[in-house]
């Protein structure tokens, strides 16, 4: 798969069809694997954090979450065929899942969440087989791997402890969890329950679901500030050089 490398971070430069594509490919084979989707902010992150970067640049998929990177790509003359939203995959890939009868487990959110996340995607998904939840908030990680052993193992297990946490966790424990493909998808599991509302189809479509997600969490301001600190450093290594 080509790559497109953004400040270090090395993104496959794939559409959401080829990357569910493959995703199912490798699951098909047992072929043990993460997905990562890293937005300007995660990039930026491991900018400071060379152990991330590297967790990051060993997934399976590295798919550019957010129209920021694709921004950068363009800034660097590098291609990037577009967008490829970690929650976009997720149900591209749980419709193909369903018509195959796999197994996904639903790693978590605050409690309750994945369970009412479960109920929403059983309905939509009706083929999908629910393997088990967990909750994001459990006291060692030990707890939740048993967790997932208990329910049998999965095919897939959705990620979703925000970053790196997530991140860290599907490296550091990619061989003992008993997941073909475990995909760190942030807060997906809170649209998936109903509990966050993804934005109306226009902002998505004018690329500005992030201002929405801004407008309904104002606390994100501190989080949302690494944006402009990220397309700055992109700015300065286009015209300077340096590590693209
Ligand atoms: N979360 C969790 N365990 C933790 C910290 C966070 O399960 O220890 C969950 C949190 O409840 C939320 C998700 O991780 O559902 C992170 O969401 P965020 O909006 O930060 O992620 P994004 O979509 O912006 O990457």
């Amino acid at each position: 798969m080509k790559t497109a490398n953004i400040l270090g971070v090395s993104f496959h430069n794939v559409t959401l069809k080829e990357a569910v594509d493959a995703a199912m490919e490798q699951i098909r084979a047992g072929k043990k694997g993460y997905v990562v989707t890293p937005n300007p902010e995660i990039v930026y992150e491991t900018l400071q954090d060379p152990v991330f970067r590297d967790i990051v640049n060993r997934a399976s998929f590295v798919l550019p979450d957010g129209i920021g990177v694709v921004y950068a790509a363009r800034i660097l003359g590098i291609p990037l065929a577009g967008k490829v939203p970690g929650i976009d995959f997720a149900d591209a890939l749980m419709y193909r899942m369903s018509q195959e009868g796999m197994r996904l487990f639903l790693l978590g959110a605050k409690p309750g969440v994945a369970q009412q996340a479960a109920e929403n995607l059983q309905k939509k998904y009706p083929g999908l087989v629910i393997a088990g939840t967990q909750d994001g908030y459990f006291k060692d990680d030990q707890q939740a791997i048993e967790a997932v052993k208990a329910a049998g193992g999965a095919d897939v297990m959705f990620t979703c402890l925000g970053a790196p946490k997530q991140e860290k966790f599907m490296a550091g424990y990619l061989d003992e969890l008993p997941v073909t493909l475990s995909c760190g998808l942030g807060g997906s599991l809170d649209v998936f329950a109903g509990t966050v509302q993804r934005a109306p189809e226009l902002f998505i479509r004018l690329n500005l679901e992030w201002f929405y997600r801004l407008c309904k969490q104002p606390s994100r301001i501190g989080r949302m500030m690494k944006l402009p600190l990220f397309l700055l450093i992109v700015i300065k290594t286009r015209l300077f050089g340096g590590k693209k």
